[in-house]
């Protein structure tokens, strides 16, 4: 750190990303991303925007926005587009988070809103799962804090159902509900509906998971029209070109294809169940997953050893140092022929370690 770091930032612990190897072939089941290439249609479309990059891109992304709100069956004003939804839940810490408004997370759950709450100096309350790993709703009754749910969590991949998203929505009136849909296409129940008939819901989805698109960095949020207003407001008060113009066009282009997008999502859930069987009859337990990854772990074998062995077989996978979860690995979904080679190095690990 240089003399120079200013005293609000010297002492943050940033988000740590997960592993993104340079060194070898690995099979990637770490980041939960998808294991298909953007469609034919949104890589052309921003092939054509390369060509016109000396120019800024449109700061209202009007026809991308426009796009989405219909599929969405919303207004455009009730839609943001961000880089990666990673900016939006940064705007919402700036806009509804302060000491009249603390933040509300659970302990086990999206790492980055300890770290936007840190960044952005706001007081926050840490709430724990039950010992099963779910989120208990009645701990958000009322409870008077700007809270964050990720819905389907990660990393455990446990939805709460709609009718409980509700209910902790409407028992906050004066506080701002954030609900984080990145992997609400896998299995959840999308609260976006909802944004009709409560002012203090936002709900945020990514383009990253279920629409192959983590490279190009689009997430979005849609809430009511005020709500929207404020969040405009920090953005065009940080980075009014937030989204690159290469992206806009991939976003476009993507949504013409939300037909391939939905057969996509079937498959992986098809290659979870088949993952899930295969990896419980071999002894795993596996958390019933609503999303593109599972949550597992051995009752003989420490998670870090897995993670490690898997690591050396050529297959990375996410482990957490967390003391809650640190027997467990989240394990991405990806093709059938990812998945079955995950299972064979899985069946030599536990040869190796067990049986040997
Ligand atoms: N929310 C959750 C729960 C996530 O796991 C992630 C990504 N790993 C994000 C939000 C952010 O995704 P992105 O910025 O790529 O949209």
């Amino acid at each position: 750190m240089s003399k120079f770091f200013s005293e609000k930032y010297s002492s943050l612990t940033p988000y740590t990303p997960g592993e993104q190897p340079k060194d070898a072939q690995y099979i990637k089941l770490n980041t939960n991303e998808s294991p298909f290439p953007p469609t034919e249609k949104a890589v052309s479309c921003a092939a054509e925007a390369a060509e016109r990059l000396n120019l800024y891109p449109d700061p209202e992304c009007f026809l991308l926005t426009s796009r989405l709100a219909d599929i969405l069956g919303v207004d455009r004003e009730e839609v943001l587009l961000t880089n990666g939804s990673d900016e939006i839940l940064n705007f919402a810490f700036m806009a509804y988070c302060d000491d009249a408004h603390p933040a509300a997370f659970a302990d086990i759950t999206y790492g980055f809103y300890k770290v936007f709450a840190e960044l952005n100096r706001v007081p926050y309350e840490i709430i724990p799962l039950s010992d099963d790993l779910t989120i208990r709703s009645d701990d958000y009754i009322g409870i008077n804090k700007t809270i964050f749910i990720a819905n389907p969590n990660a990393p455990t991949g446990i939805a709460l159902t709609l009718s409980e998203i509700e209910r902790i929505v409407e028992s906050n009136p004066d506080n701002i509900v954030v609900i984080d849909e990145a992997y609400v296409d896998f299995g959840g129940e999308s609260a976006v509906p909802l944004i009709k008939k409560y002012d203090n819901l936002l709900v945020t989805q990514t383009f990253s998971k279920s629409r192959s698109m983590a490279g190009a960095r689009l997430g979005f949020g849609v809430g009511c029209k005020e709500l929207i207003r404020d969040l405009n407001t920090v953005k065009y008060s940080t980075n009014p070109y937030n989204i690159n113009m290469m992206t806009m066009a991939a976003g476009i282009g993507i949504l013409e294809d939300e037909e391939t997008v939905r057969e996509r999502c079937k498959t992986i859930c098809e290659n979870r169940t088949y993952t899930a069987d295969a990896l419980t009859t071999l002894g795993f337990e596996c958390i019933p997953s609503s999303t593109n990854f599972i949550f597992a772990r051995h009752p003989h074998l420490d998670g870090e050893t897995v993670y490690l062995k898997l690591k050396e077989a050529g297959i990375l996978v996410r482990h957490f140092t967390t003391e809650r979860i640190k027997d467990y690995n989240r394990i991405t979904i990806g093709t059938r022929e990812q998945m079955e080679a995950l299972v064979t190095a899985m069946i030599g690990i536990l040869g190796e370690l067990l049986y040997k």
